[in-house]
């Protein structure tokens, strides 16, 4: 086994496709090193084999032999010697997995320095220098690699300043470094018991140590598990010479991108520190310099520098981020890697390497350049800066920044929005009566409920930021108390980050979504690479939200929820007639009442997306979204201030009131309960599409019945449609054809899709309910199990965020398969909030599924989602062309 490889090692591949076993840096190191030429310091990286070995079963056998014969090389090829009192060797040790992660070792510069080498150090450079380096190299090793607290050091270091009447660190005279060099061995022998290791062997064994051990700091590993990047892959370590950006003014360090990563403007970019080492240009201590003003300083440097930024471009063929070094003059290259890039940046770079004549990458690349999160960063405003005080972290339940007054209450919501206020909308839990406070509030935050909540969904298909589920937060009627005590009365500013889950006091500035040309650009190339593979269509439930999910991108309404019509204020108390009725004439009438409005709603909806599938699905409430609290009304009953009316609606409330109404009376059964209500909405529906058709339109639609279980029930919906469809047509004598088809949400239908797919003109996997059903989570109160679940690592992701491949993938797998057994090319489609997510998308893909459905906002992500997994699965071959 070879644990270590220096950088200049041929390997068989190319090095920059070897980050498992070498790490970015390594890999990045070598492939500069070995194939590029150019000048990197030179160095060698222990594996990432060699950390998992060593957290197996300590450090392997052979790796000091390797080590040690690596050394010596490097010392041959600098002509100098670790640990030498004559021009000694000096390297640094720096950490590197293949996922760049915090919580890694900060990396140890200047090692190889002891009394000696530092004598030899001094005698080749000039004694302040050596004395400077040495005790950088000694605060540095002992607080990284022997865990000696950093603040005793930079004490020490303040009173040489101050004792010797000086500001900065740079003008501390060299016998003060002398004796802080006395004090700082002194500091590490107390805390550790040991004198500081003299021997650089001994330090550089220590140092390795330590990066392999910082694979396993709590910091990493809670970012491993956020990112759902595996625990057992290890680090890589890697060894380098030491160059000096720090040793004169002939000297300096920076960090160059070869395009602008904010905005994406082509042309190198960055910032340089003259006099300067490591970590000097991103701590701003000192105002760094634009790197154009190099052409000024070191004019032949600065045109090598932009020679090697276009060379490194052209050959990843991205934009990169990189580390450079001066030394006397002399251009040393210290790190590159495809840079971190903002969503604007990322849109107008991948398309602009389409067209660069020396990179030309395909329109397929382009498209897979482009994440879910660069889209999100240009369609929704973001948080500016974020060093106020954190409240709390919630659910990301829906992208974007929001910045306002919190309000507790969505009538007072509406009352200072209606003053000109910016609001956020605070609640424990949200429900239908208070959309009207969300409708005018720049976000949702909430306590309770998870990323399906009512708030989550309705958030999401307004498009508006929510966190929902900050559990922390003691959410009360007029104010909230956050863990740490901080009380946030109503009025006060709050700003939360949707996409984040974070929640800040105080008015944060916000940046807007700036959408540029090139998003337009690159999803017409993800169409393209999708199309006749995978569909998107939208969640969309009123004419706006349908003409905006067309404007963005839908092809149809994968699912137009009925009752949402009727979450409108206005409408609430007809739904609640309807269903509270304990006559049928009373039954009737508010049905009645329901006609008009629904049918008007589905014109509007009909006239958005004409021409387009829209999927109706027959009202599925549960009830508990419809019905006045029960709380509530016995409260005002104590009072003595409920109306009379309100006593028949106490008592009806409590008729119906159930202990789970998630799997009460919803669905199909409530359409069976009340048998007119689904002839109602069929009648509301086609007398839409007829009054469509008088005036041009071209209505497409589909009918789906929500919830069911079986062929029987089916059966029997799917008649009751029929007859009210071929009534309502021949009443106009119209013509329309539409098609029915079954919502699969439960795992019964599910495993039963075989019986189903007799009466299914299509499926439609709810993918909610089904997640729900099959694990037994209720979907509002999980919240806080889930948080415990996915910190424990007991759950990989939240089931409902992204779809649970292996329970109710096997679900959706199974109705997949069993269904197209009765009915070869049986149509099927996702309707579930997992439509929206880019992980899901690719599952679904893979299952065979004809097209996803999300909400309006989410399109965009969707298309892209949809031609990464076209892409994923082998399908970029034709879109290259
Ligand atoms: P990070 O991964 O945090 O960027 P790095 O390993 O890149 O850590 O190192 C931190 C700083 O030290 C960087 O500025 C880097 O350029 C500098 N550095 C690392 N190795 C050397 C070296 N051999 N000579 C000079 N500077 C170095
Ligand atoms: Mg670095
Ligand atoms: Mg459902």
């Amino acid at each position: 086994m070879t644990w270590v490889y220096g950088f200049a090692h041929r390997h068989s591949r190319a090095p920059r496709d070897l980050k498992a076993l070498l790490g970015g840096k390594g890999a990045n190191l070598a492939e500069m090193t070995s194939v590029l030429a150019l000048p990197v310091p030179p160095g060698f990286t222990i594996t990432t084999e060699a950390c998992r070995a060593y957290m197996l079963g300590g450090w392997p056998g052979d790796l000091t032999a390797e080590i040690d014969g690596h050394v010596r090389s490097l010392e041959r090829f600098m002509g100098r010697r670790l640990g030498a009192t004559e021009d000694p060797l000096l390297v640094s040790v720096r950490s590197g997995a293949a996922f760049s992660m915090p919580g890694m070792m900060d990396t140890v510069l200047d090692l190889g320095l002891n009394d000696d080498s530092v004598m030899g150090l001094a005698a080749g450079t000039d004694e302040r220098f050596a004395l400077d380096s040495y005790r950088r190299f000694l605060a540095m090793y002992g607080r990284i690699v022997l865990d000696v607290p950093g603040e005793p050091f930079d004490d020490l270091l303040e009173q040489a300043r101050i004792d010797e009447g000086v500001r900065t660190d740079a003008e501390v005279p060299a016998e003060r470094l002398d004796e802080l060099v006395g004090r700082y061995k002194e500091l590490i022998e107390a805390h550790t018991g040991s004198p500081f290791p003299q021997d650089p062997h001994v330090q550089l064994r220590g140092a390795i140590e330590a990066v392999f051990r910082s694979w396993d700091s709590p910091r990493a590993r809670a970012y491993r598990r956020r990112e759902g990047i595996a625990d057992d892959l290890g680090t890589a370590v890697n060894v380098q010479s030491m160059v000096f950006g720090n040793r004169d003014d002939q000297s300096g360090t920076g960090v160059a991108f070869t395009r602008d990563p904010s905005t994406g403007a082509s042309g190198a970019y960055g910032d340089f520190l003259v006099n300067a080492q490591g970590e000097d240009v991103v701590a701003g201590i000192r105002t760094t310099l634009p790197l154009d003003s190099m052409a000024d300083l070191f004019p032949a440097v600065h045109t090598e520098l932009t020679f090697i930024l276009e060379r490194l471009e052209r050959h990843y063929r991205d934009m990169l981020d990189c580390e450079f070094t001066i030394e006397h003059g002399r251009l040393w290259m210290l790190q590159t890697r495809v840079g971190k890039r903002t969503g604007a940046a990322a849109l107008r770079i991948a398309v602009a390497l389409t067209e660069d004549p020396t990179i030309r990458i395909s329109r397929a690349e382009a498209v897979q350049r482009v994440r879910p999160e660069h889209l999100d960063q240009v369609l929704h405003p973001q948080l500016g800066d974020v060093k106020a005080p954190l409240l709390a972290t919630g659910l990301p339940a829906s992208p974007g920044a929001a910045v306002g007054h919190a309000y507790f209450d969505a009538d007072r919501a509406v009352e200072a929005a209606e003053r000109g206020e910016r609001v956020v909308l605070v609640r424990q839990e949200t429900s239908p009566e208070d959309v009207h406070g969300m409708a005018v509030a720049q976000g949702v935050l909430t306590s309770r409920g998870g990323l399906v909540s009512h708030a989550a969904v309705v958030a999401r298909g307004w498009g508006k930021p929510a966190v929902c589920g900050a559990e922390s937060l003691n959410i009360g009627p007029t104010s909230m108390t956050a863990a740490d005590g901080t009380v946030v009365a109503e009025g006060d500013w709050i700003s939360l980050d949707g996409a984040r889950g974070t929640v800040f006091l105080g008015e944060l500035s916000l940046k807007e979504g700036n959408v540029p040309g090139e998003f337009g650009i690159v999803l017409g190339w993800a169409d393209e690479i999708r199309a006749g593979r995978l569909g998107v269509r939208a969640n969309a439930d009123t004419g706006p939200d349908a003409a905006r999910a067309r404007e963005l991108g839908a092809e149809g309404i994968g699912l137009c929820r009925t009752e949402h019509m009727f979450l409108q204020e206005d409408r609430l108390p007809v739904v609640r007639r309807m269903i509270l009725a304990d006559d049928p004439d009373e039954e009737l009438a508010a049905l009645a009442e329901l006609l008009d409005v629904q049918r008007a709603d589905f014109e509007e909806v009909l006239e958005a997306m004409d021409g387009l599938p829209v999927t109706v699905r027959l009202l599925d409430p549960p009830l508990h979204e419809f019905l006045p609290s029960v709380e509530e009304l016995i409260v005002l009953d104590a009072r003595g201030e409920l109306p009379p009316e309100g006593q028949a609606m106490l008592t009806a409330a409590r008729h119906w009131q159930e202990q789970n109404p998630m799997l009460g009376l919803r669905g199909v059964r409530l359409g069976i309960a009340k048998a007119g209500l689904y002839r109602m909405q069929v009648r509301a529906l086609v007398e839409a599409a007829l009054r469509r058709q008088a005036v041009g339109g071209r209505p497409v639609i589909e009918i789906m019945i929500p919830l069911v279980i079986n062929l029987p029930e089916l059966d029997l919906t799917r008649r009751w449609v029929e007859e009210e469809v071929a009534t309502v047509l021949a009443e106009h004598d119209g013509r329309l054809d539409v098609i029915i088809g079954s919502m699969i949400e439960t795992p019964r239908a599910a495993i039963r899709a075989d019986d189903i797919a007799q009466a299914a003109d299509f499926f439609s996997f709810g993918t909610n309910d089904l997640t729900q059903m099959t694990l037994g989570f209720s979907r509002d109160d999980v919240a806080p199990i889930l948080e415990s679940y996915l910190e424990q690592g007991l759950l990989g992701v939240d089931p409902f965020k992204s779809v649970d491949q292996r329970g109710v993938g096997e679900l959706v797998a199974t109705a997949v398969e069993r269904g197209r057994t009765t009915k070869p090319g049986l149509k099927m489609g996702v309707c579930g909030e997992h439509g929206g997510d880019p992980e899901s998308i690719a599952f679904f893909f893979g299952l065979g599924l004809d097209y996803v459905s999300c909400s309006p906002f989410r399109v965009p992500v969707a298309r892209l989602a949809a031609a990464h997994a076209v892409l994923g699965a082998g399908g970029g071959v034709a879109a290259d062309a």
